[in-house]
């Protein structure tokens, strides 16, 4: 039988393979329940080899108004939508995406996340001239877009593979400095910001002992793992005496732009929602 009420809920989905661990529907499902809002948000587990059917199907079956995607469709889906915008064609992903007008369009907000979750957490966090990044992956990509157009003047990027950083430096212009990873302490001298994007720190990995000591006084270091919260990282920098902001605003502030296209409405990051998803890593540790 026909549902009328399924017709006046506003639908957006998190595709990826797998997907069963995304946090991305406990984040929106506490918005749209604060916001009382008729929707929801759900998990799409798409195969690779079926993410071009399923996008199609998204411009004409009305069934989504938009919705994420995660790894590892977040390069291939640019080659699927009608309109990437800019910030997503130069970066080579997406994760954003919503229909108009039958036509599917696409940003990426990584970046918007990561400059967002500073600006909450340590204001004038940006007032500096040097920032270090430490790794070359998908996620230090947006980080150095981001930071480039803050416009910050000097970012060094150190990776364990220097071709890495190199092409990042390629890929987003003559602020970016290329380092293999021994050039660490010269670069992080008077920097004013050092972001950790490798998978070191994670639980099972220990972090390097990185000396913070040279940094200019007043400098942020963060790092966007946030599986422990207080990475070693972190707590290294907090012993030498740094202001550390974690990565979980990171998460909570990428799906904003998302969730304010699809449902019209923009949702606060909070204290409970911190707690909800940290409560969240707690019994799934
Ligand atoms: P990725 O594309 O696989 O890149 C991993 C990076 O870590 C590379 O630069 C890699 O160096 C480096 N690396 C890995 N193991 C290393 C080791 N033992 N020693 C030195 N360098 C090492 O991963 P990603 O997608 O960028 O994600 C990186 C981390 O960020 C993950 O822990 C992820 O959970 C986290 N993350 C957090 C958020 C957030 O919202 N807070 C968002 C995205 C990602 P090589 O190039 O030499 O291999």
């Amino acid at each position: 039988m026909f549902d009328s009420r399924e017709t006046l809920t506003t639908k957006a989905f998190v595709a990826g393979y797998p997907i069963k661990h995304s946090r991305s529907p406990l984040i929106h499902g506490f918005w749209l329940k604060h916001n009382k809002i008729k929707g929801s948000y759900q998990k799409e587990e798409v195969a690779p080899a079926s993410l071009p059917d399923f996008l199609t199907a998204l411009k004409s079956d009305g069934r989504y108004v938009g919705g994420n995607v995660t790894i590892p469709h977040k390069e291939l889906v640019l080659s699927i939508v009608d309109y990437p915008d800019e910030l997503s064609k130069e970066l080579g992903a997406a994760n954003t995406l919503w229909v108009e007008d039958g036509r599917l369009y696409a940003t990426n907000t990584d970046g918007h996340g990561f400059l967002s979750n500073l600006d909450e957490r340590h204001p004038h966090w940006d007032n500096t001239n040097s920032a270090v990044v430490l790794g070359a992956g998908g996620a230090s990509r947006a980080i150095i877009q981001s930071l480039r157009d803050r416009g910050i003047a000097e970012i060094h990027v150190v990776n364990r593979t220097y071709a890495k950083a190199q092409e990042l430096a390629d890929r987003f212009g003559p602020k970016i400095h290329a380092h293999q990873w021994d050039a660490l302490p010269e670069v992080l001298q008077d920097a004013g910001l050092f972001v950790n994007t490798t998978s070191l720190g994670m639980e099972q990995n220990n972090a390097t002992a990185i000396d913070f000591r040279s940094m200019r006084s007043g400098a942020l270091v963060t790092d966007i793992v946030y599986v422990p919260m207080v990475t070693p990282i972190l707590e290294k920098a907090n012993e030498q005496g740094f202001a550390t902001v974690d990565g979980l605003g990171m998460l909570l502030h990428q799906a904003v732009p998302g969730f304010e296209k699809w449902f019209g409405v923009r949702p606060i990051v909070d204290e409970t929602l911190r707690s909800l998803v940290i409560a969240d890593m707690v019994e799934h540790r």
